[in-house]
């Protein structure tokens, strides 16, 4: 039986003989086909990885040199472009579109020898945080079928949650890797802004769009991360300098100076158990001896309503382009020209993103645009300021990745408001433009698991993956498996 650890012990066993990539990929579709009911996949590539596995092993048994993540079978969010292969961001207006080229990411993982084994199901254009928007339906979590897995990025985290594959992307624009990472119990990483290539990434709200990764362990996370990120000419935001050197050993002892937002833990909205357990975390981090110190966010309340205003704004411009003339489905009407658009587009999205697409229009009109965008821009920057100041004396901040523990099917339907406020501690990240992780520590007296957020500064990954790597290894509850 397949048996997956992580990347490194995968390629001993390849070399050992003890497997094969074909082995690999066998197993992972019978899985997804065994998980069927958890609806985490909209598309599953059967033939083609079974061919490029048998490829692989030949390559490898052949002699010649293997890439970094050679038979490393990594699943795919239905917003990252593969050539060929279709994508429709969970939407029904991009019903049947195949992508003409492949993203940045997609590339650089191909390059270095990984299998896409398929794409997984999202909240529609990312928009949410529960994967009950998407047009293909609800994703279960796999802990506890009655619940959703997180959104948006639901389907990328239950297949790794549920071992349907080793690793998967998805994209972070407002908490959408380390939210879903955080209710399903395994990691979610979202990297820098300027990290990753956007380039064939489907944009929601550009100036916070990020590719993340979702594994069950550090390493993993380094390692893929240190294939996808750097310099693309297709992304001109992405930083010109080289990556730092990733190597996450398992025994580091480093003592850190970590801030934590005192005003985030005594917030009324936390789940008291989250609150335990954080609090508990930060005292054994004290008598561990690391420099842990509460500090006051005084702009806290205001990073959902920023967030909320800007990715609206960004987002209703983005989408304007899924106009039924040059993408995805057409509503045929016999009628002028904006009554096709306008049948397009009532019939394409879905409700969430239409609400969305009316805020951010609004946001953006005459005479409201500096009551509200305007405004939020500045405050951004006073968020950016702050955090500046933050790291001049800290290597790390922590807070929970979510106040709430994962929400049960439905809970949300008639209230959305109660989603967005629940992305308080994971937005920030993205309005700041650092990195952030959500460590799978904790669980409930129920049994659901949850995790705890850490940021570093911006570009300083490494430190974040090796903290991140430390608190898994030493932090995590005794009864912690999933
Ligand atoms: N919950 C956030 C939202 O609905 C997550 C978005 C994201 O990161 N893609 O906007």
């Amino acid at each position: 039986m397949f048996d997956y650890t992580n990347i490194e012990d995968y390629h001993h066993q390849l070399f050992s003989g003890e497997y094969t990539c074909l082995q690999a990929v066998v197993h992972y579709i019978q899985q997804i086909r065994d998980a069927k009911n958890l609806n985490a996949f909209v598309h599953v590539y059967e033939v083609e990885c079974l061919t490029r596995a048998e490829e692989l092993d030949r390559k490898r048994k052949g002699g010649a040199p293997i890439g970094k993540l050679h038979g490393v079978v990594i699943a795919i969010k239905d917003v990252i472009c593969y050539k060929d292969h279709p994508v429709t961001a969970a939407s029904a207006i991009l019903e049947g579109f195949h992508s003409l080229y492949n993203s940045t990411a997609v590339q650089k993982l191909l390059d270095e020898e990984a299998i896409i084994i398929g794409s997984t199901n999202c909240d529609e254009f990312a928009m949410g945080s529960t994967n009950e928007n998407s047009s293909y339906g609800v994703v279960l979590n796999a802990v506890d079928n009655t619940r959703v897995p997180g959104g948006s990025s639901g389907g990328s985290a239950v297949a790794v949650q549920a071992r349907l594959c080793m690793i998967s992307l998805g994209s972070d624009t407002g908490g959408s890797v380390r939210q879903p990472a955080d209710f399903c119990g395994i990691v979610g990483f979202k990297p820098s802004y300027g990290s990753i290539s956007r380039h064939g990434l489907i944009a929601y709200a550009s100036s916070f769009d990020q590719i993340g990764i979702f594994a069950n362990n550090i390493q993993d996370v380094a390692a893929t991360f240190a294939v996808i990120s750097g310099q693309d000419e297709y992304d001109s935001t992405v930083r010109r300098q080289t990556p730092q050197q990733m190597n996450i050993k398992d025994v580091v002892t480093k003592k850190y100076r970590i801030a934590y937002f005192s005003n985030a833990i005594d917030h009324a909205s936390l789940d008291p158990e989250i609150k335990e357990a954080t609090t508990q975390l930060i005292s054994e981090l004290k008598e561990e001896g690391h420099y842990v110190k509460g500090i006051e966010f005084d702009l806290l309340d205001y990073i959902v309503p920023v967030y909320y205003v800007l990715t609206t704004a960004e987002a209703s411009s983005n989408l304007s382009r899924y106009d039924g003339v040059r993408f995805g489905k057409r509503e045929v009407t016999e009628q002028d020209l904006t009554k096709f658009y306008t049948a397009t587009r009532s019939k394409g999205f879905g409700k969430e993103v239409k609400r969305r697409l009316l805020l951010g229009t609004f946001v953006l009109s005459a005479g409201y645009h500096d009551a509200y965008f305007t405004k939020a821009q500045q405050v951004r920057t006073l968020i950016c300021q702050k955090t500046e100041n933050i790291f001049k004396d800290f290597d790390a901040i922590l807070i929970p990745t979510v106040p709430v523990k994962a929400f049960k099917l439905g809970d949300l339907e008639n209230d959305p408001i109660t989603g967005y406020l629940a992305d308080i501690y994971t937005v920030y990240a993205n309005l700041a433009g650092i990195p952030g992780i959500s460590v799978p520590l904790f669980k409930h007296r129920d049994g659901l698991p949850f995790g705890v957020q850490i940021m570093s500064n911006k570009y300083n990954e490494l430190t974040l993956l090796e903290l991140a790597n430390e608190l898994l290894i030493t932090y995590r509850q005794p009864h912690f498996n999933v």
